[in-house]
Formats: structure tokens, sequence, C-alpha cells
């Protein structure tokens, strides 16, 4: 139980719901930053202005997967209000507050050391992003159902990147009867993909191995969908691009030359903001639990 902690929740996505009944009905204090517009009955949760917040109380803060972006800014779908979190804020909070958020960047990071607090990043740990890669690919499959008029069954389908998600959507789209090709850089990585039953090249051929595909998944953080490369893959063929902004795809090269490019962040929210918030629940009431246990 997660009695008498007062955690304050800074903006969010639906995912940020479940999260809330999660540690509300573990008998946390929960104060709701940006959460003005929501109605739902949140039992035992307050909500508070930013800017009157009572950072002083707080024994964790909770951001959005997003975090904040490099100005401050903290996203909520759920208030008008514009979030900026900063470092002023987190020096008020006790020195034993704990930052959690989805992801990281240098602003928050600054802000997190500026005030010598602990941040956590959830998105970082492989239990977090392998359990996430199951709504991550479902919400895959939906993008590709919706952008194309063949099925995924007998459909050439490239993915390229054999982490944690690379490898749940190949499993997926090879469940769903497509002939699937994985691109990945690492030797034991073609190996595995091999054993799979899946057909594997290296990441630095893409170029020849787009050439008759129709589908193109991407989820390598990098560059890797140049406009050489989408010069050679067929102009009906549907990328999407999963890895985080800005992409790993030319969208302006591929607009030019007509091939259909979506950049498809923040999937679990969209289709299983219920199971992606209760995977983050079940971490943090984990993490929370193990962070008291320290202090005492
Ligand atoms: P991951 O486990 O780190 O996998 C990344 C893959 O990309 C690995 O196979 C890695 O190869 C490969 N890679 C990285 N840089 C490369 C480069 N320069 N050239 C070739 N290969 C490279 O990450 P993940 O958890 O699967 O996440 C992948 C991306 O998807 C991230 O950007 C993440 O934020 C995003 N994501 C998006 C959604 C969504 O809803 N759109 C959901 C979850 C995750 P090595 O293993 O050899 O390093």
């Amino acid at each position: 139980m997660l009695t008498g902690l007062t955690i304050a929740v800074i903006g969010g996505d639906a995912r940020q719901l479940e999260v809330i009944r999660q540690l509300s009905e573990r008998d946390a204090n929960l104060v709701l930053i940006g959460f003005e517009q929501l109605d739902e009955d949140m039992t035992g949760s307050a909500k508070a202005k930013l800017d009157q917040a009572h950072f002083e109380s707080f024994d964790a803060i909770l951001l959005p997967v997003s975090g904040t972006n490099q100005q401050g800014r903290v996203e909520t779908i759920f208030s008008d209000e514009e979030l900026v979190l900063t470092d002023n804020h987190l020096k008020r909070t006790p020195e034993r507050c704990v930052v959690y958020s989805g992801i990281s960047n240098d602003y928050l990071e600054n802000a997190a050391a500026a005030a010598g607090r602990k941040l956590v990043k959830l998105f970082e740990r492989n239990d977090v992003a392998i359990y996430n890669s199951i709504p991550t690919a479902e919400g895959t499959i939906m993008m590709v159902i919706q952008n194309t008029d063949v099925t995924i069954h007998q459909s050439n389908v490239a993915v390229l990147g054999f982490g944690r998600t690379g490898m749940t959507v190949a499993r997926m789209m090879d469940a769903l009867g497509a002939k699937v090709k994985v691109g990945a850089r690492r030797s034991e990585h073609l190996a595995r993909i091999s054993e799979m039953g899946l057909t594997p090249f290296y990441t630095e051929k893409v170029a020849e191995e787009i050439t008759n595909i129709d589908v193109c998944i991407n989820t390598i953080p990098d560059q890797v969908l140049t406009a050489s490369v989408l010069s050679q893959m067929p102009l009906n063929a549907l990328i999407v691009d999963l890895a985080s902004k800005p992409g790993g795809t030319d969208f302006r090269y591929a607009d030019k030359r007509g091939i259909k490019a979506l950049l498809a962040p923040g999937l679990p929210g969209i289709v299983a903001p219920k199971t992606a918030g209760g995977i983050l629940a079940k971490v943090l009431h984990s993490l929370l639990k193990e962070e008291r246990k320290n202090e005492s």
C-alpha cells in the first residue's frame, strides 16, 4: 500500500487516468495538476493549479510518458492551462521527492539535477518497454489495416530494428500471415530473426531489401529511411514510423515521391490507454514502495 505518500500527477493523456485510479486504490494521496477538465470522480484525489500547488508536500511527481518539451512544457489533454515545470518548482519539494517520467530530455535532466532530485525514466526499463510493445504492435496493426487496401496476410512487410518494439511487431505481423523480413545490425539478432522463421537482413542493406514491400514499419530512432532509400521503395508502399519524434523517415522526400508515410507516436495511449496505464501503475507501485523502504 502507498498510505501516507503524496504524489503529484502533472498532465498526461488517457493512460494517466488508469495510473491515478490504481495509485488511489493503493491509498496514495494524489494531487492532480492540469486535470481541471476531468469530470470523472477521482475519489481520494485533489485538483490543483501548478502555481498554487504545495510542492513542499510531494513525495513523488509523476510526469506524462513524454516528460516535458525542451521549454519545460508538460502536455495534458485535460486542461487549457499551460503547464511549464521549472527547476524552481522542483527545488521546493522535499529532498526525498522523486520525479518519474516516461522519457526525458536535456531540459528535464537539467531541471532535476539543478534541484538535486532523482529522475526515473520509466521507459528506459526493459520490463516497461517490453510490456508497452504489446499495445504498440496492436496499434501498428490498426494503422496498417486503416491505411492499406490489402490484407496483412500475404503482404510483404519489412520491420526495421529488432529491439523491444521491433521484435513484438515482427512476431505479430508474422502471426497474421505476413511475409516478414527484419532489418537489424547485430549478427546475433539476425540469427534470432532467422530462428523465428523470419527473413533477416543487415540494416545497412535496407535500400536493396525494400524494393518489393507493401508495408515498412520503422522502430529505429535514427534516419534510416533516407531519400536515397525511399527512392528504391514502391510508390504504393505504406510506412508506419514508430520511432520517437522526429522518426527515422525523410517525410519530406516520402511526400514528394508520393509514398504514404505516417509518424505514429503514443500508440499505446491511443489504442489501449487502460492497459498502458496499468503497465505504468504496476511498475510505479513497486518503485514507490522500494523508495519508501530505502527512506526508512
Ligand atoms: P530498442 O529496444 O532500443 O530498439 C531499437 C532498435 O533500433 C534496436 O534494434 C537497435 O539496434 C536499433 N538501432 C538504434 N539505432 C540504430 C542505428 N543508428 N542504426 C541501426 N539500428 C539502430 O527501442 P524500442 O523500445 O524498441 O523503441 C524503439 C523506438 O520506438 C523508440 O524511439 C521508442 O521511443 C519508440 N516507441 C514508440 C512507440 C509508439 O507508440 N510509436 C511505442 C514504443 C516505443 P541495437 O539493438 O543493435 O542497438
